[in-house]
């Protein structure tokens, strides 16, 4: 893993040289995103600017649910950010994307800082942690889940709680036969790595984890949090709420 306090430099920010050109000019090339497990992918842009009613239905809920102060991680182009600010409430939206934050700042979000979420000096309390788009993806690994933990349990006021969505990849590997082709000698099946082109920039490969909301619990217990599933979406994919477990 990169440095606690590792920021994306333009050179190097493919998605976030398509939202500024999106932001900035209404119209973005294409943004694609590759792996070496997955297929080859284009991530539409405009989807990063979805707004309140275009979000799928656990974003809607965990922006419902969200109070008190809110820290949004990963905020991108401030989608979820400008929505809940719509909604009246109180939230910072962090990036380590120098370009999304200057784009988030642009389009009004009030509070918006390029700062990673593991830097130290990111050190106020919230009562709202979310982590959206596949936010669990943000812990990269399974082996970081302890040090991931740690950090909610620094950033969250008590009672605070942390709702993110991920999706069980496990439909990837079934057979017609409703049978899996699953390595169990390899990695977590939902352990992938990504590398996102944008133009000629092309970013550097990163590790990003889809969890199955089973190992979630599991992990989320062994580090001393609940874990409670808010709502199913429509594919293999799902909200949960975290909260320290009481003493
Ligand atoms: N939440 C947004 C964007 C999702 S893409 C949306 O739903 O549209 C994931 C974002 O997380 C990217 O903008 C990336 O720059 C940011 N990110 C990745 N690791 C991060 C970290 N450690 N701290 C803060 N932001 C991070």
């Amino acid at each position: 893993m990169k440095s606690n306090t590792y920021l994306t430099p333009p050179e190097t920010d493919a998605m976030g040289n398509a939202i500024a050109d999106y932001a900035r000019t209404g119209k973005a090339a294409k943004l694609i995103v590759t792996s070496t497990m997955l297929d080859d992918d284009e991530m539409p842009v405009d989807l990063l600017f979805r707004g309140f009613a275009d979000m799928p239905a656990i974003e809607q809920e965990a922006l419902r649910l969200a109070q008190g102060k809110i820290l949004d991680v990963g905020a991108g182009s401030g989608c979820h950010a400008l929505a809940l600010q719509e909604m009246g409430k109180d939230v910072c939206a962090i990036d380590i994307s120098i370009l999304s934050v200057e784009v988030m700042r642009e389009r009004g979000v009030r509070n918006a800082r390029a700062i990673n979420l593991f830097d130290e000096r990111l050190c106020d309390r919230f009562d709202t942690i979310i982590l959206l788009m596949n936010g669990a993806g943000m812990m990269q690994r399974l082996e970081n889940m302890p040090q991931f933990f740690m950090r909610m349990r620094q950033l969250l006021a008590p009672g605070g709680k942390i709702y993110m969505d991920s999706s069980d990849l496990i439909y990837l590997y079934e057979n017609e036969d409703g049978s899996y082709d699953i390595d169990l000698n390899g990695d977590y099946y939902g352990q992938v790595d990504f590398a996102i082109q944008y133009k000629n920039i092309k970013g550097e490969p990163f590790d990003w984890i889809y969890i199955d909301f089973g190992t979630l619990c599991v992990h989320a217990e062994a580090n001393g949090f609940e874990c409670r599933m808010v709502m199913e979406g429509e594919h293999y994919d799902y909200l949960a709420e975290l909260q320290l477990r009481q003493q």
